[in-house]
């Protein structure tokens, strides 16, 4: 792997695993296969994100009256899932997973801190009440480092991972997933996700046979 390369690990933490507040399909099941990773120090950074949500947090169901998880409003002007409460600050389901080695991760990133806006996307955060999408730092903090080309792993498929790899390709980075460290929340999602990958241009790669 060249050294203008990055890993970026998404979100992995208890609250999107199987018995979490939010889980993924088979989660846990992507946890041997990213400390291996990153104990092969294949690149030149590491960076993981963190879900790390206030309580009573804008995108949680919980907030909105009559609503349930996974309904749909508009927030902000554009469409929001509500979600059940998940990573929040502080509590055992917001921690990075404890089977993980994050002394080889060079930058943790927390999103989602913002009480009134969601984060899907390590990159920027969801439309706020402004219009705009906020930046996280991350793109100019790759830069800095001499970054150019992103590999992108962790949760959910569906979602922030999604998010992620999107923002890192339209923010001018060569972006590829890799898929089987990757599982999504709604499990019927995964054509819909591999084709907008797909149609995009960004790389699909199965880390288990194709990480040189
Ligand atoms: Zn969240």
């Amino acid at each position: 792997m060249q050294n203008h390369t990055a890993l970026i690990l998404v979100d992995v933490q208890p609250d999107f695993m199987p018995g979490g507040a939010l889980a993924c399909h088979q989660g846990d099941a992507i946890v041997p296969g990213i400390d291996h990773l990153l104990r092969r120090r294949l690149f030149k950074q590491n960076v993981a994100t963190q879900d790390w949500h206030p309580r009573g947090h804008i995108s949680f169901a919980s907030m909105h009256a009559g609503m349930a998880p996974f309904q749909q409003i508009s927030l902000h002007g554009y469409p929001q899932t509500l979600w059940p409460n998940h990573c929040v600050q502080g509590t055992p389901g917001a921690a990075l997973h404890p089977d993980i080695d994050w002394s080889l991760v060079d930058l943790i990133l927390r999103k989602g801190n913002d009480p009134d806006v969601d984060s899907y996307s390590g990159f920027r955060e969801n439309h706020g009440p402004e219009g705009a999408r906020p930046s996280t730092g991350l793109a100019g903090w790759l830069r800095e480092r001499g970054v150019s080309e992103v590999y992108i792993a962790g949760l959910a498929r569906d979602v922030c991972v999604l998010w992620t790899a999107q923002d890192a390709l339209a923010l001018g980075f060569r972006t590829h997933v890799l898929w089987d460290l990757t599982r999504p929340v709604t499990p019927d999602s995964d054509a819909n996700t591999r084709a907008a990958l797909e149609a995009a241009g960004i790389g699909i790669v199965e880390a288990a046979s194709q990480l040189a």
